[in-house]
């Protein structure tokens, strides 16, 4: 495919799927956009480093740079915040990478964010929270934090069906409401905004079933939980968790177990080869996060309650700097830290760049590459150990030296030579 402004690397090879299983060669060409804000410092940081862990493991990659917000807005017109090119190549090219957009306040402005996850369908955001030795934490024991948030990244308030007070469409939807489906005693008289939220069968169990497989997959991650707001939503949040339930039951056979036969069968003590599905209230979870975080491993939510809560556990292990994230779709994924484009401290070669770089381990994990990501991880790690670190975590140790986040990179680079 030829592009407009995209430069295709000359050498390189694309990543490819077949039945849902991705190919990738070792000299993959990789999209790469650094993003708004922060995104020019913490953009190239990553990939430096990105680079040097695939080639400790003996590949390389070809990146490609793509454009969105700002540098698109520059490279093709004032009007064009993301160009279908962009949309298009990391489509193609399967994997991809991207720092944080910037969403501007006020009417008129769809986050670009949700708009790239909704046209490429990237239906899961997932987010491993985990901790790294050497980060400062409010928690007595972070280290107990090992979850992996799956995000619901399709529907329920992200299908953004809201109507504003005063217009004449909420008043046909207040009309309706009131007089069709007979609420009539339930929205309180006067300017009323109305949002309507949808979670559908389709949405949940994709996103379930991504949550139990991962699980399956991994050693260390016994306990699936679906997280929801049923007591109060019932055919919404409700339905989330019994299509959920579905879901274990019917598609897994032996594999997957749910909790009421974990007590009724088993007494508590689940076998060692299978997983566990449960459910927990939204609000309760909030508190088991921090008050049993160990008995919880992977947690499956809808949009909203993934938001909170996945940024409730990121603040367990150290915040924004280092809390890494990815979405998925179907053999796609394109992989982002969790924080914003902080536009304070854009281009001031200031920030963090662990939580990109970290996303860069997801996305390499998910190519199959666990050394380098590994590795990845171990750098990132033995370089905050070191007490060398960007001014978020130098702040909150004694005795740390603050560095920026060029060189910061730089000497995670170094890390990556002397583990290789
Ligand atoms: P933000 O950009 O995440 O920044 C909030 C604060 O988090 C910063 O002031 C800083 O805290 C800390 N922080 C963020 N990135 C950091 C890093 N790399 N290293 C160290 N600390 C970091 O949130 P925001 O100011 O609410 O949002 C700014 C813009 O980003 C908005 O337009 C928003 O819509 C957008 N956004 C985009 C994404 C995305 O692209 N996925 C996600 C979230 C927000 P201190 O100043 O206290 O040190």
């Amino acid at each position: 495919m030829s592009y407009e402004h995209i430069e295709v690397p000359d050498d390189g090879t694309k990543v490819s799927a077949e039945d849902g299983e991705l190919d990738v060669p070792d000299d993959p060409i990789i999209p790469i956009l650094y993003g708004d804000g922060t995104g020019v410092d913490v953009g190239p940081a990553a990939q430096k480093v990105l680079s040097a862990a695939a080639e400790a493991t003996g590949r390389e990659v070809h990146w490609m740079r793509v454009y969105a917000g700002e540098s698109a807005r520059e490279k093709y017109g004032e009007d064009v915040n993301l160009p279908d090119e962009t949309v298009d190549a990391i489509r193609e090219h399967r994997v991809a990478i991207k720092g944080p957009l910037t969403t501007p306040v006020g009417a008129g402005f769809r986050s670009l964010n949700v708009a790239l996850r909704q046209t490429l369908d990237l239906y899961a955001n997932v987010r491993p929270t985990y901790y790294l030795d050497g980060v400062p934490s409010p928690m007595a024991n972070p280290e107990e934090m090992d979850m992996v948030t799956f995000r619901e990244n399709t529907e329920d308030v992200y299908a953004g069906i809201e109507w504003e007070a005063g217009t004449e469409e909420v008043e046909q939807v207040r009309e309706f409401v009131e007089e069709e489906l007979g609420f009539d005693e339930t929205i309180h008289d006067g300017p009323v905004g109305i949002g309507v939220k949808p979670i559908s069968e389709f949405g949940t169990k994709r996103l379930v079933r991504e949550a139990i497989d991962y699980a399956l997959e991994q050693e260390n991650k016994q306990f699936v939980t679906l997280v929801h707001k049923g007591n109060i939503m019932k055919f919404t949040e409700g339905a989330f968790r019994d299509w959920g339930y579905e879901v274990a039951r019917e598609e897994y056979g032996d594999e997957v177990i749910t909790e009421d036969t974990l007590w009724e069968e088993r007494d508590g003590e689940p076998p060692a080869d299978a997983v566990v599905v449960n459910d927990r209230i939204a609000d309760n979870m909030l508190q088991q996060i921090q008050t049993r975080t160990d008995q919880y491993d992977v947690l499956a939510m809808p949009n909203l309650n993934g938001d909170y809560i996945s940024d409730a556990c990121g603040a367990q292990i150290g915040g924004l700097g280092i809390a890494p994230g990815a979405n998925f779709g179907e053999a796609r994924c394109l992989a982002e830290p969790v924080h914003g484009s902080a536009p304070k401290y854009a281009g001031e070669d200031k920030v963090n760049p662990s939580a990109m770089i970290l996303s860069g381990r997801i996305l390499f994990e998910y190519m199959g590459w666990e050394d380098a990501g590994q590795l990845i991880r171990d750098a990132v790690e033995a370089q905050i150990q070191s007490g060398r670190v960007t001014y978020d975590i130098e702040r909150q140790i004694e005795g740390g030296e603050r560095v920026g986040t060029d060189a910061f990179a730089d000497e995670v680079v170094e890390q990556i030579e002397k583990l290789a």
